[in-house]
């Protein structure tokens, strides 16, 4: 059985996300979110977080992302955040543009995890410096670019040196689920508890369409949040069919399911891997996401026959594996027998 290990957004989304969208599609519901559905997609997050909350549906992971940065920073501001992540290589200019200008600095650690002592050093760098861009917000993805996950205490250790230089800090959540589920710990010790302001809720990867979700905990960044999502083009007049997706996600744990699928599969995927000869792990998968490196060929082997993934982007030889919510586990004992194969032939 052939698979695509290219992205999890490569997968459609979950049968109820669809059956919801089409039943919320029926009537007339008030416009921009203020419809029954959208009320219900804050109710259904202040449960799961256990706080009181704001939140703005948007439905792309970039417009989560920039739009809550965008609240925290002034254009002479600086967004410190991994050199890794996906607000430095995969937003386009969308982060400059959105906040007006501000500068994105990026900081190393290993695993694609900010190293907080790297962090302290540049908190506090020119700080009232008319000629210095001013640091004004921290932002961490969870789970990182890399496939790794952070601890609670290693989100605490940035969060900590955020607060201590007066930061609100942004966590990019686009895989929300699979790192909670890889943690095992609540929704909220992983965002408010740990110290994060604004949490990109990121779905659609996991099995909405097209449907994130901002969740705002520090509500003094909210009223911000509401102008400039709509001056960003991103109010959706018919906000229900976003929250009808948002809903059936929350709705009998479809999200922490699906996650769970896809972590899962990832496990399987990683085991194998570590039986064939000639395959290096490069970073530990704790989610859905795997980084490893394969001897010369394999991975044109396993593209030949059939087999779809990212690679050629990286060092020699290294190639990206992602599962979803939908990666049927033969696929994924296909694709080890296959790599397999190849390693015992040569
Ligand atoms: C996919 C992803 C996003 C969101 O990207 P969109 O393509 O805009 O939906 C954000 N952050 C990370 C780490 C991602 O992998």
């Amino acid at each position: 059985m052939k698979i695509a290990l290219t992205s999890d957004n490569i997968a459609g989304a979950s049968d109820s996300v669809l059956e919801a969208m089409m039943a919320a599609s029926k009537g007339d519901a008030m416009p921009y979110g203020n419809d029954e559905a959208t009320a219900e997609v804050t109710t259904m997050l202040s449960e799961l977080f256990e706080c009181d909350l704001d939140v703005f549906l948007v439905s792309t992971g970039t417009a989560a992302n920039v739009l809550s940065v965008s609240a925290m920073t002034p254009p002479w501001g600086s967004v410190l955040c991994h050199t890794e992540s996906h607000l430095m290589n995969d937003e386009s200019t969308a982060p400059e543009f959105y906040t007006g200008g501000a500068r994105f600095v990026g900081i190393e650690g290993a695993d694609a995890k900010m190293d907080p002592v790297l962090l302290k050093k540049v908190v506090s760098q020119k700080v009232g410096d008319v000629h210095s861009c001013q640091p004004s917000a921290v932002s961490l993805s969870q789970v990182t670019e890399v496939g790794s996950v952070y601890s609670l205490d290693e989100i605490r250790a940035l969060t900590d040196v955020a607060k201590s230089a007066g930061l609100p800090v942004h966590m990019d959540g686009a895989r929300f689920a699979n790192a909670l589920v890889a943690l095992g710990c609540s929704p909220a010790e992983m965002t408010w508890k740990a110290g994060v302001d604004i949490v990109s809720f990121g779905a659609t990867k996991n099995g909405t369409m097209a449907s994130e979700a901002i969740v705002v905990f520090n509500k003094a960044l909210s009223k911000e949040l509401g102008f400039r999502r709509k001056r960003g083009g991103h109010l959706h007049s018919k906000m229900r069919l976003l929250s009808s997706q948002m809903i059936a996600y929350l709705t009998d744990d479809l999200w922490r399911k699906n996650a769970t699928h896809a972590n899962a599969m990832m496990a399987l995927l990683q085991e194998g891997l570590k039986s064939v000869p000639g395959v290096v792990i490069n970073t530990p998968a704790q989610a859905n996401m795997l980084f490893c490196t394969l001897p010369a060929g394999m991975a044109e082997h396993l593209q030949a026959e059939g087999f779809a993934f990212y690679g050629g982007r990286w060092e020699e030889g290294v190639v990206r594996l992602v599962t979803s919510f939908r990666t049927p586990a033969e696929g994924i004992d296909a694709f080890v027998a296959s790599a397999r194969r190849f390693a015992d032939s040569v």
